[in-house]
């Protein structure tokens, strides 16, 4: 299962507006003041979501604390612009934003856009279902309602397998969905997918490794930015190597409650 094929007419679409915005000469975020400014969609928890104190102004989570720690080890503060998770890498593209955090995985289409740092989470789709549903595999969700978010890798994979689903543009949506029998089964990131069967009564996981493959989080900065890209890099590999990473994932993990 190859996350390929995800419209290559995007990619298209989006080389056609960087060219552009750089006929424009915008290179607005280059990140050379005392400011970095990282994009994310905050509605991904326990990677991103907003809390009544977050760690960087409102908002928490696994990506947000890596957020401001890459800033602060480079001497300069972490800022966060919220936007539409479909709308980031163009943001990238456009120096509106210095880098994205947002439990994005690296793929081959994402790529053609941008770069991407050392990878420092590894994910995988999951399916979420009713505690009764008969749904085992990702083969048995071939008859049935599938509730997947806009423009996540889940998204891709629904499609990849050739089923309709029906596309939320917020993982809560699509749970409330399942939770009032509009839908059968949400696909979606692992870590998240715990956090909303936590959050809800009588929604159990169901894993497929065969179907789903797994997946890799990592930073995307604008494409050619090494120097930006080197100091995210450097203090990522010292936060997988000293266990910070794996410390603030149980961390957040944990309070997602179960
Ligand atoms: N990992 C998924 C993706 O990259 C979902 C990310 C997210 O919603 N923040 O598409």
């Amino acid at each position: 299962m190859k996350k390929v094929t995800k419209a290559a007419a995007l990619v298209l679409a989006m080389a056609m507006m960087m060219s552009m915005l750089v006929a424009c000469g915008n290179d607005a975020g280059a990140a050379t003041g005392g400011t970095l400014t990282f994009g994310t969609n905050a509605e991904f928890p326990p990677f991103e979501f907003v809390a009544s104190n977050g760690v960087i102004d409102q908002y928490d989570g696994i990506d947000m604390a890596i957020a401001k720690q890459i800033a602060e080890e480079n001497g300069m503060t972490a800022a966060i612009e919220n936007m539409e998770f479909d709308s980031l890498l163009i943001a990238l593209s456009n120096g509106q934003i210095d880098a994205v955090i947002a439990g994005m995985t690296v793929t081959e289409e994402r790529l053609e856009a941008v770069d991407f740092s050392t990878p420092y989470y590894t994910a995988t789709q999951v399916m979420i279902v009713k505690e009764d549903s008969d749904i085992a595999s990702a083969a048995d969700m071939a008859d049935k309602k599938i509730c997947v978010i806009q423009g996540y890798t889940g998204e891709t994979c629904v499609q990849e397998m050739g089923y309709s689903y029906e596309a939320f543009k917020k993982g809560t949506e699509a749970v409330l969905e399942l939770v009032n029998g509009k839908c059968d089964v949400v696909v979606i990131d692992s870590a998240t997918a715990q956090k909303y069967v936590g959050d809800n009564e009588g929604l159990k996981i169901v894993e497929d490794a065969s179907a789903f493959e797994s997946e890799e989080y990592a930073i995307a900065v604008k494409k050619g930015n090494t120097e930006l890209l080197d100091k995210i890099n450097k203090a990522i590999e010292a936060k997988l190597a000293d266990g910070t990473i794996s410390e603030l994932s149980a961390k957040y993990i944990d309070e997602s409650g179960e």
